[in-house]
């Protein structure tokens, strides 16, 4: 299949109907890679943990900062063991799991047992099983296709992780042996639950931080920065539900931020604490790949700590003869 037959709904339907679990990702890794094989100025590999490194390198020209953009390949699930039977990982059991089980909802596909969900993608909504984080590898496969479809010249960094769920293990494996330079900026790409203001249909969730930490202020500031000039929808706020690779990376020592897109039933558990699927809206997912297009092709300079000197230094300046008039009266 050419690169031009890729469209984003069939990309999130190949990716979302396959089965994954803590450390059983090998079915999602294969198939970012099927997708990705082809693009010329992609290149994949795997680092001794099992994650799946892209990089997209075309031309000379680099974004700054440069970008990792990060999504994890694991989801909460049953795996069988011989010895243990169906083990859940990536949260614990709950009644109405035990009820979902005793219906039928579970269903084993190898070694993996999933909650058995249609997957369902129409123009202003995506549901499954897994959308954490099925739909944030799709949204980075899609960006990179786009790239290379446009031929943008830029090089920008993905990384596929594994065991996000039991504890960033992907991520924090990344980030003790990290291959992409000292001034690159990880950006993990989530989806989770809108909290503190934030809600469903509103944009991509810029993440000042998450339940553990909070995020590089500059990359937080690049983020939003590129949103408003590209007049792109995000909402950015402190999303403490939960907590993201971001954190995990960031403890390494390595500049970090996030992006989540707003997610319904968060880990498959529905308003009456039923299982039930996940679901997104189409219109945040399609926000979130131009915004990242728009970052990876773009240089910035000038924001951070230098803009706001210079803002305060030209306030001190406009105000200086206000500044003289009161302080004179100052006893
Ligand atoms: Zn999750």
């Amino acid at each position: 299949m050419g690169l031009m037959a890729q469209t984003l709904p069939s990309i999130l339907k190949r990716l979302l109907k396959l089965p994954t679990a803590p450390f059983h990702e090998y079915h999602v890794r294969a198939e970012i890679e099927a997708i990705l094989k082809d693009c010329p100025h992609v290149k994949l590999k795997h680092d001794k943990f099992g994650n799946l490194l892209a990089t997209y390198k075309n031309g000379k020209r680099t974004s700054k900062p440069t970008w990792v953009l990060c999504s994890h390949m694991d989801h909460p699930a049953f795996v069988y063991d011989e010895d243990e039977g169906w083990e859940f990982l990536g949260g614990s059991t709950t009644p109405e799991m035990e009820t979902a089980i005793k219906n039928g909802l579970r269903k084993a596909r190898g070694s993996i047992g999933v909650w058995n969900f249609p997957v369902k993608v129409t123009n202003s909504r995506i549901e499954a099983a897994a959308c954490d984080d099925l739909v944030g590898c799709a949204i980075i496969v899609m960006t990179l296709l786009e790239l290379e479809r446009l031929g943008i010249q830029t090089t920008v960094h993905a990384a596929f992780t594994r065991a996000e769920e039991v504890g960033w293990l992907g991520a924090w494996h990344l980030a003790q042996n990290w291959p992409f330079g000292k001034d690159a900026v990880f950006v993990s790409i989530e989806t989770s639950r809108p909290v503190n203001g934030a809600v469903m249909g509103d944009g991509p969730m810029v993440r000042v931080g998450d339940r553990v930490s909070v995020f590089d202020s500059e990359a937080v500031a690049v983020l939003t920065t590129t949103a408003k000039e590209q007049a792109i929808r995000v909402q950015r706020c402190l999303l403490d539900a939960g907590a993201c690779e971001a954190t995990a990376v960031q403890a390494a020592g390595v500049r970090s931020v996030g992006i989540s897109i707003p997610l319904g039933n968060y880990h498959n558990i529905g308003l009456q604490r039923q299982i039930a699927p996940e679901f997104v809206m189409m219109d945040d997912v399609k926000a979130l790949i131009d915004l990242l297009k728009a970052l990876v092709a773009t240089k910035h300079d000038g924001i951070g700590e230098r803009s706001i000197r210079e803002r305060v230094e030209l306030r001190m300046a406009q105000h200086a003869a206000h500044y003289e008039a009161g302080t004179k009266l100052f006893q």
